[in-house]
């Protein structure tokens, strides 16, 4: 192999592109295949939501929200931190701020302009990148194949292939049978931050579209704080995703919705015992607590809910919402399962191919919205791409060079 015989990044979301960042940035040719006709639509997709990019709050709380995989990320994301990240799109232009939930967001509220902007950075740094570049595998010398253009040889290898949610974007998981026929440990894939259909009644239908906002979920000892959205088949939205890792695996599961987390029992019943005994339930539960037609509709949903102020606080504070089970990997948000840790190496090398490294949503790990995603897609592919340029990732002194 000659030395100008390139590094190949196969997937151009933002694992890949930031992994072609890095090695474009000390000098490295690299060349970034792609198999839909443009680059980065997860990524894109992303921005509609406003771009969550990663979360303001502590480290030591950030790594929590990893779950058992925490451990494994600890000293990827300590290599590139929320700071870090943070400084990487204000150095493309994208100055950031932070969300009343701690969530930090470019300004621009959309991912366009930082793409373009990275884009060009790329293209300066002599980054080619090939699209409608379909992999398929390997060659028998070992050339890097496509389905639908001449092999490719390269020095080092990195995929950046995504998971297997929401595949019209060009992430649909089916490299798993490719690196499972290599030796590669490959976890099944599911859907994670995802809704969960529900059998509401035709009424609550009617409400399809509208957020359910400030309230809390609760399941079993955990309680989330957020916004749900009722849907024609069901819920979705913040709150239902921190908890859908567990309620994915127990599911059919009852969950139950307060109303109005901020108020106890004693005080909903307190301002429910302020108003006319003669006005209607509704007119009560509409004046006391402000409640929206959907949440009234919702206090109603499970039988009518009793008349005396104290039950009524209860019900208000946990009404039970019946989840059939998660939606599919199609419109998840993303999906856990991937490439098991045990199949990589500390800097993230495939054990059974060497020279082939592996980052971003393809790694096995999985995290709720919040910024988590992205932050770990981010921090694998420059792990990865430092040690694919022979450094300690974790010793690197600046985020990219
Ligand atoms: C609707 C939606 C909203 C989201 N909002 C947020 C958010 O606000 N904040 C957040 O943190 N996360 C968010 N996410 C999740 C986040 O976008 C992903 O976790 C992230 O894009 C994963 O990055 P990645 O580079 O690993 O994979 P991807 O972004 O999926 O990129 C992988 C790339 O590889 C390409 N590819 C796949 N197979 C092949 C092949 N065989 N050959 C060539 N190319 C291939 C794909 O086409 C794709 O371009 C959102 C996801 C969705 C669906």
């Amino acid at each position: 192999m000659s030395d100008a015989t390139p590094i190949a990044i196969i997937g151009a979301g933002p694992a890949g592109l930031i992994a072609a960042d890095v090695l474009s940035a000390a000098g490295r040719r690299v060349v970034v295949c792609e198999r839909m006709p443009s680059v980065a639509r997860k990524f894109l997709m992303a921005g509609r939501g406003g771009l969550n990019l990663t979360h303001s709050e502590p480290f030591e709380h950030f790594l929590t929200r990893y779950g058992e995989t925490a451990p494994r990320l600890k000293p990827i994301l300590e290599a590139f931190t929320q700071d870090d990240l943070i400084a990487w799109a204000n150095a493309l232009g994208a100055q950031t701020f932070i969300g009343s939930s701690g969530r930090v967001f470019p300004k621009a509220m959309k991912a366009s302009p930082l793409l373009r902007a990275w884009l060009q950075r790329l293209n300066k740094q002599g980054v080619e990148i090939v699209t409608r570049a379909a992999w398929t595998g390997w060659t028998e010398d070992g050339a890097l194949q496509f389905a639908n253009r001449t092999p490719i040889y390269a020095s080092q290898t990195l995929l950046a292939l995504g998971g297997a949610s929401w595949p019209r974007l060009g992430s649909d998981g089916s490299w798993r049978d490719i690196l499972v026929a290599r030796g590669v440990g490959v976890a099944p894939f599911r859907p994670s931050n995802v809704g969960f259909n529900v059998a509401w009644s035709e009424y609550i239908r009617r409400f399809a579209g509208e957020p359910l906002k400030s309230i809390a979920i609760q399941h079993g000892e955990r309680v989330v704080r957020g916004e749900a959205m009722i849907t024609e088949y069901g819920i979705e939205g913040g709150a239902i995703y921190a908890l859908s890792a567990e309620l994915r695996e127990q599911a059919p599961v009852t969950i139950h919705v307060d109303l109005r987390p901020a108020l106890s029992v004693t005080e909903i019943a307190a301002k429910l015992e302020c108003t006319r005994a003669s006005d209607s339930l509704s007119t009560r539960l509409r004046k006391a607590l402000g409640l929206t037609p959907l949440a009234l509709a919702l206090v109603y949903e499970g039988g009518p809910p009793p008349r005396e102020p104290a039950a009524l606080a209860a019900r208000v504070k946990a009404i039970p919402v019946r989840l059939e089970g998660p939606r599919g990997l199609d419109r998840a948000i993303s999906s856990a399962g991937g490439i098991e840790w045990k199949s990589l190496t500390e800097n993230l090398e495939l054990e059974a191919i060497p020279g082939t490294f592996a980052a971003g949503e393809m790694l096995d790990w999985e995290a709720p919205t919040g910024g988590y995603l992205l932050q770990a897609s981010f921090a694998t592919g420059v792990y990865a791409a430092r040690a694919m340029l022979g450094r300690a990732p974790a010793l690197a002194a600046s985020p990219l060079h």
